[in-house]
């Protein structure tokens, strides 16, 4: 199916926007992403049953992950954007090169670093650890951004965990899935530079960061399946997400002597009359993500701006005018500050922007909470060991490890969502321990005996059900799936034994592949193609490296490895007086 086939298919099946849950005690910022009524509605999906309760990470769930290891965040928590609507899209003042520059700055770094993700956090490292003076602002009351509440699976190549278990990989084919997944559209180069410093990025959480990353009984790091990837080659943080590396990482800064604040938003970047990037221009305590909110502040930074903000997920308003399809029906993933103004502000300092209306679905979301919720790290761990069935007829639709952009596709083709269902022997043991019970609490997913009953709940005609089940069966132990040509994993046992757990799902916006183009050095490009002084960025803020469709796991990558080299050539650049 061509791409436009499946937007017009899934502006079709999306529908109108349905009623929304707010959910209570909406005070942090997961909560915001759950409760958070900016028309992020359940989308209107074939009910089947009861909807759930909303489920995004509670409060309690999203401080404790940022407390791990008794991290104190650093940040001085102004507490600004509540929960209120996403409005990003650029509304800061231009910026025109060599002009209105600030009669005076208020503060002054080396080195001064967007957001407080992944990204932005290993380039404040690497900075301060080559000696730059360096500042982190972040517009949320909280750092961490998609980072913290990411499931942290990290695509690494060539790493001691394939070797122990006899796999075999190479840069060559880690570039070769993601350019697979990408339609030829990614950045080659970026692409090899990700692949190629993985394992030694890998290596510096675990030695450095101290993160540890999920083993099995013997201590063997487990590498788990993922959709796109045809070679196994993910790992899995211990914690189970993403603040596994944010937390050691603000650590770390702290003890560098990073200053970082809260409660500021970037919404204009300055340049000197010979082009150089020479500061910004912040609001404290803006609302709303609104960037003509709040009190400006000029921090000049003599040696180089970082941007990495993020991606725009949440910015409803941005990412429909790239992909009209993806209006405020279309529910998503993210934090509630993964908004589009501080690419705005990018783009009129003249940076060159790319792929901004590729915009990637998670096909593993559940229609029956709200937002990130827990049906995607539980649904997406199970995907490798089991089919998912279209209600209607009984059948699968799709291979269930192929890419994001695929997977989706073929569910909104569908028109309503698919059913997984799964036997509790193949749920991996450590999504066993750690998501199967939220995902039950959250009313997403439901227990049962036998087949027969779930042909009844779910209205699915049993003797088709049951056919496919056994088909399906038959490729698990042949090893091949004759059908959509899925590879099948070693361990995968037939889905056959009682109890089952099945979940409904469906597509939600969940990563945006566009953003500033940056060179080797992760220097920022402006539309000459020229690198322009003083501007670096890394990320989901940058765009080109994973094409039309990022694989699961390479956002780790991507953020860690060329977030490093971010800091690293920041550093280098030439301080201004
Ligand atoms: C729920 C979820 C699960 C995921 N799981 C995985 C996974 O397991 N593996 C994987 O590879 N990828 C995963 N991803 C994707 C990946 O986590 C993200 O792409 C990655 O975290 C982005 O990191 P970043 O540093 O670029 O941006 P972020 O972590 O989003 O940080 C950007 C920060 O910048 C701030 N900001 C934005 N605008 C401004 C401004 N104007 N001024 C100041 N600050 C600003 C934001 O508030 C945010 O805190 C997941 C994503 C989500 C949403």
């Amino acid at each position: 199916m061509s791409y436009s086939k499946a937007r017009k298919m899934q502006a079709k099946a999306f529908g109108t926007t349905g009623a929304v849950k707010q959910a209570a005690g909406a005070a942090d910022m997961a909560d915001c992403a759950a409760s958070e009524n900016n028309g992020m509605a359940i989308q209107k999906v074939p009910s089947l049953g009861a909807v759930g309760n909303a489920g995004a990470l509670g409060r309690r769930g999203f401080l404790k992950a940022l407390a791990f290891g008794g991290v104190a965040l650093v940040g001085a928590g102004t507490g600004l954007t509540g929960c209120a609507p996403a409005k990003g899209g650029g509304q800061a003042q231009a910026a025109t090169i060599g002009s209105s520059l600030p009669q005076n700055w208020d503060e002054e770094c080396e080195v001064l670093v967007v957001g407080s993700g992944y990204a932005g956090l290993s380039a404040a490292y690497e900075a301060a650890k080559a000696g730059a003076d360096t500042m982190v602002i972040e517009k949320m009351a909280m750092t961490g951004g998609n980072s913290a509440i990411a499931d942290g699976d990290f695509a690494v190549c060539m790493s001691s965990a394939q070797a122990a278990l006899g796999i075999e990989d190479s840069v060559d084919k880690y570039v070769a899935d993601m350019v697979a997944a990408g339609l030829g559209l990614n950045d080659i180069e970026k692409c090899r530079t990700l692949a190629s410093k993985s394992n030694e990025t890998w290596e510096w959480t675990r030695d450095v960061l101290g993160v540890e990353w999920d083993a099995d009984e013997s201590g063997k790091v487990n590498v788990i399946p993922y959709g796109g990837h045809n070679t196994l080659r993910t790992l899995h943080p211990k914690l189970g997400h993403g603040s596994a590396i944010v937390a050691p990482l603000l650590e770390k800064l702290e003890a560098e002597g990073v200053k970082l604040k809260t409660g500021r938003m970037l919404v204009r970047i300055f340049r000197d009359d010979s082009g150089r990037v020479v500061g910004v221009q912040v609001n404290e305590k803006a609302k709303d993500n609104d960037p003509t909110t709040g009190s400006p502040v000029y921090i000049k930074a003599k040696k180089a701006v970082v941007l990495a903000s993020g991606g725009y997920g949440r910015d409803v308003a941005w990412r429909s005018q790239h992909d009209p399809h993806l209006d405020d029906s279309v529910d998503c993933t993210n934090q509630p500050g993964a908004t589009a103004e501080a690419l705005g502000a990018a783009m009129k300092a003249g940076a060159l922007a790319v792929h901004l209306d590729w915009i990637q679905l998670g096909p593993w979301c559940s229609p029956d909470e709200e937002g990130y919720g827990k049906g995607p790290s539980y649904i997406d761990a199970n995907v490798a060991y089991c089919p998912s069935i279209d209600p209607q007829t009984g059948k699968r639709v799709v291979n269930e490890l192929a890419d994001r952009r695929i997977y989706s596709n073929a569910i909104i083709e569908n028109g309503v969502p698919l059913i997984q269902i799964v036997d509790e022997r193949n749920i991996p043991k450590w999504n066993y321990d750690a998501n199967l019970e939220p995902a039950i609490e959250a009313g997403i997913t439901k227990k049962f005996g036998s087949l027969d009953e779930i042909a009844a709940q779910y209205q699915i005609p049993a003797d088709a059900l049951k056919e496919t089940m056994a088909r399906y069966n038959g490729f698990v132990e042949a090893g091949v799936d004759d059908d959509f040509g899925k590879k099948i994993p070693k361990d995968a046992k037939p889905v056959a034994e009682p109890p089952f757990y099945v979940t409904r799902i469906w597509p939600k916006v969940h990563h945006t592949m566009g953003g500033v183009k940056t060179d080797a050095n992760a220097q920022v490009l402006d539309i000459d193609l020229k690198p322009i002084p003083g501007f670096y960025a890394a990320g989901e803020a940058t765009g080109g490296v994973h094409g039309a469709c990022r694989l699961g796991s390479c956002a780790t990558a991507d953020c860690l490895v060329n977030g490093r080299i971010a800091g690293q050539s920041a550093a280098l650049a030439e301080a201004i007086a």
